[in-house]
């Protein structure tokens, strides 16, 4: 066996390693294949069968294929599992290959890399949510972030210093990240779920991007769309050197980029984001997540405007009035709501239309896409009161002056379009006179051929001969075995040519028929020429309209997403919250909409509860406590989510509510709910702490859910308490702090704006009831044991659990030592006469466990084992 490869394995060879990193399908007729490891890797990503094909320097080459029709539920699938897929085409008809000799090939190249941000086929993509790539650069002290989401086009750069880079990919969530060679950010990239991609320094080379950047605005300098650093330019060239290289050089459509400015909106790091369930919920889908509880946008564009500006609440208070000032005149006119939101119901998704035009990949639906929106749209911007709020009037004028291309739209498309310009007749009657003359030929062709059958019938003097059409023979005559013999005598064979026998029919042509057949398949070609000529001309009149599309496009997705706030603020009672530059925080009879929703569906009621952490001179801080399950955790959740829909320019789920504006929010919960993330919790923990106390600022808003509790009990409450000091005494914010340190609750006295709240429960025969209402003072008793026994905990040890701390509580009373000393003086579980109930019989298996259980030295995880552990004894 020769080592040489075929010519066919050479040239994928050399594809492939043109082409490193990514997953190499390779174009042979209806299907992709892939070949040695990539076909190793595919088929156990894809579950698809491995075969073998040939050998190559004497082993079996494996094998897997997908069909090229089905090929983008496979990719979605690899995309999804971290591959990258370099598209290998057919660059000619295997016919001009054979002409070339027997051995030649195929001319194959890849045509596309497709990669996770760089995403166009609707069916690859989430329509409700963006795509972005972004790219982080580093030019001496300066870093960047661009980002790019190419299939709308919006295009995007801030100045980005390291320690702001997690907290803005958090926001971000970006699909893939490019960093220049060695940037060692893989763990950053983890976290932010973004498939990491590294690209030679040279990609990131800010004098090359700025002229990329030039070439592709066809600008002298970049001067009018903003002042860029090098590090800007750096990470925008290398987005634009990336997608030239996916894309084979078609350059999507970008807008010029905007570059974001610092300081504009509320800064919200990825744990916050995390623990607030902002656009995704702890368990990782939508659902459960704030932006799902509040989504009441109709169009996937409106869908994907929520997203970003819950994702970024704004600072900008002039902005955050106006946006509440469409929203509010639209809670005032619910027949206008309703109008505009069953008009926007019919809106495709133009952004993403106009982006597959742009590269290329769009069809005559897209090119339908387009003239449905803006027709919707200038529909849309006549129901816009004239006395409207100006974000509405804004987006009204955005919509209008579309008519000359609705126009051509109209008249050039058919009602309904075919998806792929190759099938042609999507270009309506009466569009272009040489289409239609030639269509009329090819249609009367099939007239004549028609008219034909008749004339055969009765030269043959077979009444039953037919005309028929199939792909192999095109046009022939068919007629019965019986009938054919004579046709093929003289003098009919003269006319009648034979074709084909079949088991019971015998076919034929004419010389006349082939003439008409050829006529026919030439004014098809022909009309599918033009029908491919208008295609283009359209598609170049959209994409020279491409901004005032994309402008269009915006205006919609803002009416639709303030129709959206209208719509729930009326429906669930919101109310307008008055925003100011003070620090005021001041909320009546709040909601956590997430939660709400929840207990709806159970049939439950929420209990709306008030905050005021209005701070002056001093800070405000609310210590909070209760027994678990009381809702200390929603309280404070709620209130960070209402600071959030505030600027975001929403309606907030309160009776009334006045927030001086947020300029940071933190939110962290201690280590113990967070034990599914399976990390050295305490030390996240502290970490994540440690980050709020050096970075808060006084308009900040810090919500802590039980800081302190991953460690030992003196610790945790050593270092909730000094937490709690440097809230007050340094960072002077707004914060609610939930524990259940009762200790705590002292430091009201000594610590001026800091106040105890707690949430009120009642105990009614030995249990508590749950009253879920907020109120000022310190909770009485923690309730712990009670929660105990509600969780099914053994009566035996819910019974001692409560002697256990009666004997705590009485010694702590009578000022005894540390409670560590006093448990070891208790008598555990032992039946000596002494002790005041003998609980359980002497040496049971329980007894001889808790002998070996010292409480202060039980990590809350140790401790739920444990519970765990005792349960399984009993
Ligand atoms: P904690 O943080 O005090 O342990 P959570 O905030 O987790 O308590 O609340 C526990 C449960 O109580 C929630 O899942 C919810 O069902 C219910 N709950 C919380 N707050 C309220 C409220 N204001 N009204 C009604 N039910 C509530």
């Amino acid at each position: 066996m020769s080592d040489q490869p075929t010519p066919m394995m050479a040239q994928y060879l050399a594809i492939r390693d043109a082409n490193p990193g990514a997953l190499l399908f390779y174009r042979m007729g209806d299907f992709y294949e892939m070949f040695f490891e990539d076909a190793v890797q595919a088929a156990a990503a894809l579950d698809i069968a491995l075969t073998r094909r040939g050998t190559h320097l004497g082993q079996p080459i494996p094998m897997c294929g997908v069909p090229v029709h089905a090929a983008e539920s496979y990719l979605l699938t690899l995309i999804r599992k971290g591959f990258r897929v370099a598209i290998a085409e057919q660059m000619e008809d295997p016919a001009e290959a054979k002409k070339r000799g027997s051995k030649s090939v195929v001319a194959r190249d890849v045509v596309r890399l497709v990669t996770p941000g760089t995403l166009t086929e609707e069916s690859l993509l989430e329509a409700r949510r963006h795509n972005f790539l972004a790219a982080f650069a580093t030019v001496r002290e300066d870093t960047a972030l661009a980002w790019v989401d190419i299939s709308t086009g919006a295009f995007q750069v801030m100045d980005c210093p390291l320690p702001r880079l997690a907290p803005e990919l958090a926001r971000l969530a970006p699909r893939e990240l490019l960093v220049a060679d060695g940037a060692g950010l893989d763990d950053l990239a983890a976290e932010a779920g973004a498939a990491l991609t590294d690209l030679p320094a040279g990609a990131f080379d800010s004098a090359a991007g700025a002229r990329r950047l030039c070439s592709l605005y066809g600008v002298e300098t970049l001067d009018g769309f903003g002042a860029f650093s090098r590090a800007e330019l750096s990470a925008m060239g290398a987005v634009v050197d990336y997608l030239e290289m996916t894309q084979k050089g078609k350059l999507p459509l970008l807008r010029p980029p905007v570059r974001e400015r610092a300081g504009g909106a509320m800064q919200i790091d990825a744990a916050t984001r995390r623990n607030l369930e902002l656009t995704q919920a702890l368990s990782g889908g939508r659902d459960g997540s704030l932006l799902h509880a509040i989504d009441r946008t109709v169009t996937a564009a409106g869908a994907r405007l929520l997203e970003r500006r819950i994702g970024a609440p704004s600072r900008d208070l002039a902005l955050i009035h106006a946006r509440q000032e469409a929203v509010a005149m639209l809670v005032d006119d619910a027949r206008l709501v309703a109008d505009l939101r069953e008009a926007l119901s019919r809106v495709p998704d133009m952004d993403r239309a106009l982006s597959r035009l742009a590269l290329e990949r769009g069809g005559p639906r897209d090119l339908a896409a387009i003239r449905a929106g803006l027709t919707q749209g200038a529909q849309i911007a006549t129901r816009v009161p004239a006395d409207a709020a100006e974000v509405l009037r804004q987006a009204g004028r955005d919509l209008t002056g579309h008519d000359r291309l609705i126009d051509l739209l109209d008249d050039a498309l058919v009602a309904e379009p075919p998806l792929l310009v190759r099938d042609g007749g999507f270009v309506a009657p009466g569009h272009d006179d040489d289409l239609d003359q030639t269509r009329r030929l090819r249609d009367e062709g099939r007239g004549v051929i028609a008219g034909l059958q008749a004339d055969y019938a009765a030269k043959a003097g077979v009444a039953s001969l037919k005309i028929k059409h199939n792909n192999v023979l095109g046009y022939f005559i068919e007629t019965t075995t019986t009938h054919a013999e004579r046709m093929m005598a003289p003098p009919l064979n003269e006319t009648f040519i034979h074709r084909q026998t079949t088991a019971n029919q015998i076919r034929f042509t004419t010389v006349e028929l082939s003439e008409l057949e050829t006529r026919i398949l030439n004014a098809r070609d022909r009309a599918l020429e033009i029908e491919r000529g208008i295609f283009e001309c359209l598609r170049m009149a959209v994409l020279d309209r491409a901004a005032q599309i994309g402008q269009a496009a915006r205006a919609l997705a803002e009416i639709d997403l303030a129709g959206g706030f209208a719509d729930i603020a009326t429906g669930e009672g919101w109310s307008r919250p008055r925003v100011d530059d003070s620090r005021a925080f001041m909320i009546e009879g709040g909601r956590h909409p997430v939660v709400e929703r929840a207990l709806k569906r159970k049939s439950e009621s929420f209990v709306a509860n008030d905050c005021d952490l209005t701070a002056g001179e001093t800070p405000a801080i609310w210590l909070l406590t209760g027994p678990n399950m009381a809702g200390k955790s929603t309280f404070l959740r709620q209130n960070a989510l209402i600071a959030v829909l505030a600027q975001a320019g929403a309606f907030v789920p309160a009776r009334r509510a006045h927030i001086g504006m947020v300029s940071q929010l933190f939110s962290r919960v201690g280590a113990a709910d967070d034990l599914a993330r399976g990390r050295s919790t305490f030390m996240v923990e502290m970490v994540e702490t440690a980050a709020i106390l050096n970075q808060a600022d006084d308009h900040a808003l810090v919500i802590l859910d039980e800081i302190g509790r991953g460690t030992a009990t003196w610790d945790g409450l050593s270092i909730a308490w000094a937490v709690m000091e440097h809230l007050h005494g340094v960072n002077r914010c707004r914060a609610l702090f939930a524990t259940h340190y009762h200790e705590m609750t002292a430091l009201t006295a000594r610590l001026e704006g800091v106040e105890n709240a707690t949430v009120a429960v009642r105990e009614w025969e030995g249990e508590v009831i749950f009253l879920h209402e907020v109120r000022k003072g310190a909770a009485d008793r923690s309730y712990g044991v009670q929660v105990a026994r509600l969780a099914g905990l053994p009566a035996s040890v819910v019974d001692r659990a409560r002697e256990v701390l009666h004997a705590l509580e009485s010694g702590e009373r009578e000022g005894a030592a540390r409670p560590a000393a006093l448990i070891d003086d208790l008598p555990l579980f032992r039946a000596a006469p002494a002790a005041p109930v003998a609980v359980k019989p002497k040496d049971s298996p329980l007894d001889a466990r808790m002998k070996d259980v010292h409480p202060d030295s039980l990590t809350p995880r140790a401790a739920l084992d444990l519970i765990y552990e005792l349960k399984s004894l009993t």
